[in-house]
């Protein structure tokens, strides 16, 4: 093949990337990613065109795929989140977003004249997943810690009660890492006797470890979910985005067509799928098992208290929900914001303590904020 070696310039372009790349990583604290992964071992697999086609419970005639370990994936998933053994089924996606449609879409097309209800905290890509598929939808009030407010809910409901509902309820919300109570949702549900609903809960960031917060908020297939979506490059980590839905096998088998060019069912958003993701999430899954999940979610919620502690310390008002490894805080100084890529949204911004954030790394925020406190108070010359 003709081709040419890289130019000096070129290459030293991708060395500044690289350099640059490993700064920006190792100063966020304001983002659910974790960045302790090494999946050097799966290096090899990069000189395959991996392509996870199709349906990963069926036999493809496409054999350069990975649905043996996307399977296990998905098992261990549908199992931390109590999923019927013999009544589950799912897929690893390109992320959250696109699990939440899907879970959507599946909700759609089991009741085409229903009525979507997700609360005012729920991620951006909802609300576009909605309008996507085009449902209608009502949006219900939060409270003040982020979760659905259940007496808007129930009121909102009760005036469409002769509508299918959907509910889409979220486990760790995108600024305060609020759960909204899915049993309490299912009960409202069952009050107002609206027989035909469907609650997708999106468990983006928290769905990994929810299973093993005390006390547990309910959101699992037990506790009334019928879909439930994760991203994969959250809590367990990975080079490329991705995420996973999970959901009963009988909603699945509603909207499986047979496609004769693949030899498989066409059950995912996306035709040609990344192989590689499922890889890496498979050989996290291995190392880690349950008890590593757990032990992660533990360390990272002792980094989250001890920082809570010290803003506290400092006399900024910090606090978390129950179980959460998010901080929130007022809004910091935009140098501080900048330094540490805080995700900021009105008056309010958050530190996630992932499973990687250290002690040491708090402490360095905290003095930041503390100087950049006595800077603003000298340029006023007062003290407040
Ligand atoms: C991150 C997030 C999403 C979107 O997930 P992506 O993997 O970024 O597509 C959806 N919902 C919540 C609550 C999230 O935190």
């Amino acid at each position: 093949m003709n081709k040419r070696n890289l130019a000096e310039k070129d290459r030293e372009r991708l060395e500044n990337l690289k350099e640059s790349l490993g700064r920006s990583r190792d100063t966020f604290l304001g983002y659910p990613v974790s960045k302790d992964f090494d999946y050097s071992e799966l290096n090899p697999f990069l000189q395959y065109p991996i392509n996870n086609l199709g349906d990963p419970f069926e036999e493809g005639t496409w054999k350069v795929q990975t649905h043996q370990m996307e399977k296990e994936v998905v098992a261990f998933f549908a199992r931390l989140f109590r999923a019927q053994p013999k009544d589950y089924w799912g897929y690893v996606t390109n992320g959250g977003s696109e699990s939440n449609l899907y879970g959507l879409y599946l909700a759609r097309e089991m009741y085409p004249k229903a009525m979507v209800y997700y609360s005012e905290s729920t991620h951006y890509s909802v609300r576009k997943n909605i309008h996507l598929l085009n449902i209608p939808s009502i949006v219900i009030r939060s409270q003040e810690n982020g979760e659905i407010d259940y007496e808007d809910f129930e009121n909102t409901l009760r005036m469409n009660r002769h509508k299918p509902a959907i509910v889409l309820t979220t486990f760790g919300t995108t600024m305060k890492e609020a759960k909204d109570d899915v049993s309490r949702i299912k009960g409202i549900l069952r009050n107002l006797a609206v027989q035909d609903h469907y609650i997708h809960c999106d468990a983006a960031l928290s769905g990994s470890y929810g299973a093993f917060m005390e006390p547990r908020v309910p959101f699992d297939f037990k506790d009334g979910a019928d879909s439930i979506s994760i991203s994969g490059h959250k809590f367990v980590g990975s080079p490329i985005p991705c995420g996973v839905i999970i959901t009963k096998r009988g909603h699945r088998d509603r909207i499986a067509k047979g496609i004769s060019y693949i030899g498989s069912l066409d059950t995912t958003i996306t035709g040609s799928r990344n192989g590689h993701s499922p890889l890496f999430l498979w050989y996290a899954l291995k190392q880690l098992g349950g008890e590593g999940m757990k032990a992660r979610y533990l360390h990272g919620l002792e980094v989250a208290e001890y920082c809570k502690n010290q803003l506290n310390e400092i006399g900024v008002k910090a606090w978390s929900n129950p179980g959460s490894l998010t901080v929130v805080m007022p809004r910091t100084p935009e140098a501080v914001k900048q330094k540490w890529q805080l995700a900021t949204e009105g008056e309010v911004s958050h530190i996630i303590c992932m499973p990687n954030v250290t002690k040491s790394q708090i402490d360095e925020f905290i003095e930041d904020l503390a100087k950049t406190e006595e800077l603003e108070e000298e340029e006023f010359g007062f003290d407040l």
